[in-house]
C-alpha cells in the first residue's frame, strides 16, 4: 500500500472543438490539459473530472485514448503516462422539495469506472436534463432516484459541497440528508465538504459521523486544481481502489483531508446583498445588522450553527485529520510571476506549501515571500471571512 493525493472535483471549460462545457470555467481547462497539469505541476495522482457526461467531452476522451499516452485500467479509470489516474465523473443537479415548501436543488458527484458506463449514463440522463452538453445542468430527478440510475451503470454518488447556499442538500434543501435518500442513505458513503467548511464544523451533525469526508478543489481553472485534496492509502491507483478507500475497506482509507481554512471560502459567513458586507455576528442572523435588509445569502458557518445536533465539535475516532493549507495564490505578495518562478525550481505547488524549508524558498523567492509562505503554513496570518460569493482574505 502507498499514499496518493486525489482531487475529485475538476471542471472542463471547453471541449477541444471549442464548444463550451462549463461557461464560467477557463478555456484552457480541457481533458488533456487537466491530465498534464496534474502529472507535471500539481503532483496529484488521482483526478476526478466531473464533466465527462457531455458528449463533446466523451469525444475528447476517445481522442485522448487514441494518442497512446493513456488507456483504460481493468479496475476502472483512465491512466495517463502511468502517472495520473483520471476518474470519469458527472456533476448532476437534482430537484428537491425544500424547506418551507420551496424548490431546492443540490449538486451530486457521480463517478463511473469505464467510458462505456458514463456513455450509457449520459444517454439516460439526456431524458432528464435539457442540455446534456453543458456542465452541471438541472435534472428533474431527486437524489433519491438519481442514485439508482448511477448504480445501474456501476457508479457511485457523492453529495457535492454539501453546505453551499444555493446548490446543495444542507444549503437549500434539508436539515438532514437522510430525509432525501431515506432507506438509501446507507448507500452514500462519502460527502464533499466544500471550500467554506471543514471536518470540525461538519462533525457537529450526527448523521455525517459514519460518512467519509472528501475535500476537493471544484477547480474552474488549471491553477486552482488541488487547492483542496485528499491523501489516501491504496494499493494502486484505479476507480476500484478509490472506492475502497472512500468505503474504508480492506485497509484502504482516506488518511488526511487538506483544504482551505473555511474562512477563505466564498460562502463561509452570511452576506448582505444589499450593503455588500460579510455579517460576522456570533449567532446566525437573517437580517443585516448594518442596513436591516433581509436580502442576505446565508453562510455555511451560519447554516451549520442552525442545523447542528451535537453540542461538542467532536469527531468520531477514525476521522482523519483536516490540515489547513493556503494556496500560493491567496498569500499577499505572491503573484503569478513568483508562483511560476517557484514552480520552475520546485516542480509542484504541494512541495512548496508543505515540504520545503523556509531557506529553500528564500533562496528562490527572497526573504519577504518566504516569510509570508511560512506564516500561511503555520496559521500565523489573520483571515477575514468570505461570504456571498467572495473569497476570504488574508491580512
Ligand atoms: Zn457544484
Ligand atoms: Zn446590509
Amino acid at each position: 500500500m502507498y499514499e496518493i493525493f486525489a482531487d475529485m472535483h475538476v471542471h472542463i471549460g471547453r471541449a477541444e472543438n471549442g464548444k463550451p462545457v462549463k461557461i464560467t470555467a477557463a478555456k484552457t481547462l480541457n481533458f488533456a490539459n487537466i491530465a498534464k497539469e496534474c502529472a507535471d505541476r500539481k503532483g496529484i495522482q488521482v483526478v476526478g473530472i466531473i464533466d465527462c457526461a457531455s458528449p463533446y467531452v466523451i469525444e475528447d476522451i476517445e481522442k485522448f485514448l487514441k494518442t497512446g499516452e493513456a488507456y483504460e485500467l481493468k479496475d476502472g479509470g483512465i491512466i495517463y503516462k502511468n502517472k495520473v489516474c483520471i476518474l470519469l465523473g458527472s456533476e448532476v443537479e437534482t430537484s428537491e422539495k425544500a424547506r418551507n415548501g420551496k424548490k431546492g436543488s443540490a449538486h451530486n458527484l457521480c463517478f463511473f469506472p469505464f467510458l462505456k458506463d458514463i456513455k450509457e449514463f449520459s444517454k439516460e440522463m439526456s431524458k432528464h436534463i435539457k442540455n446534456i452538453t453543458l456542465s452541471t445542468q438541472r435534472s428533474d430527478l431527486s437524489g433519491y432516484d438519481l442514485i439508482d440510475i448511477v448504480e445501474k451503470y456501476n457508479g457511485i454518488l457523492i453529495p457535492a459541497h454539501i453546505f453551499t447556499p444555493f446548490k446543495s442538500y444542507y444549503g437549500n434543501c434539508t436539515d438532514r440528508i437522510e430525509n432525501i435518500f431515506k432507506e438509501k442513505y446507507k448507500k452514500i458513503f462519502a460527502v464533499e465538504l466544500g471550500l467554506s467548511s471543514d471536518t470540525y464544523l461538519a462533525d457537529t451533525i450526527k448523521e455525517l459521523e459514519p460518512k467519509t469526508f472528501v475535500t476537493n478543489s471544484d477547480a474552474h481553472s488549471l491553477p486552482k486544481i488541488a487547492r483542496e485534496y485528499n491523501k489516501m492509502l491504496v494499493k494502486d491507483i484505479s476507480f476500484k481502489e478509490i472506492v475502497k478507500a472512500l468505503k474504508n475497506e480492506d485497509g484502504r482509507k482516506v488518511l488526511c483531508n487538506y483544504g482551505l481554512d473555511p474562512k477563505l471560502g466564498k460562502y463561509h459567513r452570511t452576506y448582505c446583498d444589499n450593503c455588500n458586507t460579510v455579517i460576522e455576528t456570533k449567532e446566525p442572523v437573517e437580517k443585516c445588522p448594518n442596513c436591516g435588509s433581509t436580502n442576505v445569502t446565508f453562510g455555511v458557518f451560519d447554516r451549520i450553527e442552525l442545523i447542528k445536533d451535537k453540542k461538542e465539535r467532536q469527531s468520531p475516532e477514525n476521522r482523519p485529520p483536516y490540515i489547513y493549507q493556503i494556496p500560493l495564490g491567496f498569500i499577499p505578495g505572491v503573484g503569478n510571476k513568483t508562483i511560476e518562478k517557484l514552480l520552475s525550481t520546485f516542480e509542484t505547488e504541494m512541495n512548496i506549501i508543505h515540504k520545503l524549508s523556509k531557506d529553500d524558498i528564500e533562496a528562490v523567492a527572497g526573504e519577504k515571500i518566504a516569510e509570508a509562505i511560512e506564516n500561511a503554513r503555520t496559521g500565523k496570518c489573520q483571515i477575514h471571512s468570505g461570504g456571498g460569493g467572495n473569497y476570504g482574505k488574508i491580512g
